[in-house]
């Protein structure tokens, strides 16, 4: 199974009850290699919610305990997004995922970049919470920024071969 954020797949999770559905994604949906999942919800956050942004560096930090996670309102929400962070990493233990798709510049999915805890709009290289959990883990992970239909059809075909090598195992043993 490919981890995908939520969002991507039209899931209504975002902070405002939105969703950041993604043409390609969606048209893929049908194959059932995409396994949904969002951090922030994992965590019992309330959709809406107010935004938040990390402060004092990225998710790598965060999880290091060198960098919080606030909303616009001050509130500390960090404990929330290690918890979530960690959900979703045990959704990808558990479905022995290799690969995750995930929100750009989320605080908790953002692959490439975040935004730098201003709530001014500016964005600063890193990952969010959750995404730097699962690559700390191995995961491979691609924002929905780095797809185009030829890079999703090699890590569908990736994703099955893995998959058939698993019930071949099992079928052995
Ligand atoms: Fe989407 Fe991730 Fe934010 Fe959930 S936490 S709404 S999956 S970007």
């Amino acid at each position: 199974m490919i981890l995908v954020s939520a969002c991507l797949l039209g899931h209504k999770v975002k902070y405002d009850g939105g969703e950041n559905g993604q043409p390609l994604l969606l048209r893929y949906a049908a194959r059932g290699q995409f396994l949904p999942v969002c951090p922030e919800s994992a965590a019992k956050l309330p959709v809406p919610r107010p935004p938040v942004e990390l402060q004092g560096g990225t998710g790598e930090a965060v999880l290091a305990g060198r960098a919080v996670v606030r909303d616009t309102e001050g509130a500390d929400r960090t404990a929330a997004f290690r918890r979530g962070a960690k959900s979703v990493l045990a959704v990808a233990k558990r479905y022995q995922a290799q690969i995750a798709i995930l929100k750009e510049n989320s605080p908790s999915c953002g692959v490439h970049q975040v935004y730098d805890g201003t709530f001014c709009r500016r964005k600063i290289d890193g990952q969010g919470v959750a995404a730097a959990q699962l690559a700390a883990a191995g995961l491979r992970l691609y924002s929905e920024k780095d797809l185009t239909e030829e890079l999703l059809l090699a890590l569908l075909a990736e994703d099955q071969a893995a998959d058939e090598r698993l019930v071949d195992r099992k079928s052995v043993v």
